[in-house]
């Protein structure tokens, strides 16, 4: 039967039989007689007691690591990566990655296996069919929306600061990591008092006197951008989720402006980004609707009406 298939139990074994196979693949290529070899366990000391693993063979001392949790088998990596880089032995940083790929397909793998399970399994459970449904819908929608968003998020971004770079004079020095949300002075100017010529309702044109212009002259017309390709009239961009210190290097911190919601801060890509915030991002900037082939605005449309 399905349910009594664990899963879990099957993904730590494929991972643990993949880490023994990582060690000894490592332990098998040391040349005993290298120096690289002597460096190697010597840097291990730096973890744990070198008396620890004096007399022991080198497989035994990979598995002290292991007990010791310098490496969590099937996880974590870094350290024995580190290690090797320390003592010359970057060839073994490379065995190392390969293994981390097969295991990272091998969590894909079971993580898409989990998905379909609790699906079979809620699916025949009347009282829950609905909310399973909807539930894995706006899960495999997710997984289906944030590569998208990111591909998209990245063109956006290019288009943006490459046109700041052929149009602005002087010349912008990016990155800027100089301007705050709070002082930066925008591009455009107000039309009067209190006037945005962009609609924005509190822009910082506004407001002029507490206001300084980006040193490195790319974050206003950065701001300028991010009203434009706002969607809903008056545009509103929600900045609070938004780190201007990064508006010119990560196309992410740009599109977070159009979720307009808090709690977004801390999510640094689209992957991180639940399916409410995602779908913010694709409802709410003009540049993806280019890329949609449908409606996203409106009152009736698909997306709003998933939100
Ligand atoms: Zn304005
Ligand atoms: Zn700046």
């Amino acid at each position: 039967m399905a349910s009594s298939y664990d899963n879990s139990s099957e993904e730590q074994t494929e991972l643990r039989r993949l880490h023994i196979k990582l060690i000894s693949e490592i332990n098998d290529n040391l040349d005993q007689k290298s120096i690289e070899y002597e460096k190697l366990f010597f840097y291990f000391g730096t973890y744990v007691p070198p008396g620890l693993i004096a007399n022991k063979s080198s497989l035994d001392k990979f598995k002290t690591l292991c007990t010791r949790n310098i490496i969590t088998p099937g996880e974590n990596y870094e350290k024995l990566k580190q290690i090797c880089r320390d003592s010359g032995n970057d060839t073994h940083v490379n065995t190392i990655e390969k293994y981390e790929k097969e295991m990272e397909k091998v969590r894909t793998r079971h993580r898409y296996t989990e998905i379909k399970m609790a699906h079979e399994i809620h699916l025949k459970n009347n009282k829950y069919r609905q909310w399973v449904k909807a539930g894995l819908g706006l899960g495999y929608l997710k997984e289906g929306l944030a590569p998208f968003c990111d591909d998209i998020g990245r063109q956006q971004h290019n288009d943006i600061i490459n046109k700041i770079q052929q149009t602005k004079t002087p010349q912008p020095n990016i990155p800027c990591s100089a301007c705050q949300i709070t002082t930066l002075q925008p591009d455009h100017v107000r039309v009067s008092k209190g006037i945005c010529p962009l609609k924005q309702d509190k822009c910082n044109c506004c407001f002029p006197n507490n206001k300084r212009p980006c040193p490195n002259n790319v974050c206003g017309a950065i701001y300028d951008s991010i009203i434009q390709y706002h969607a809903s009239m008056p545009p509103v961009p929600f900045w609070k989720n938004s780190d201007v210190q990064q508006w010119s290097t990560e196309p992410w911190e740009v599109c977070k402006c159009f979720i307009n919601a808090p709690g977004y801060k801390d999510k640094t890509s689209a992957v991180d980004t639940d399916c409410t915030g995602l779908l913010h991002v694709i409802i709410n900037n003009k540049y993806f609707h280019s890329h949609i082939g449908c409606n996203v605005t409106g009152p009736n449309n698909l997306f709003s009406k998933i939100l």
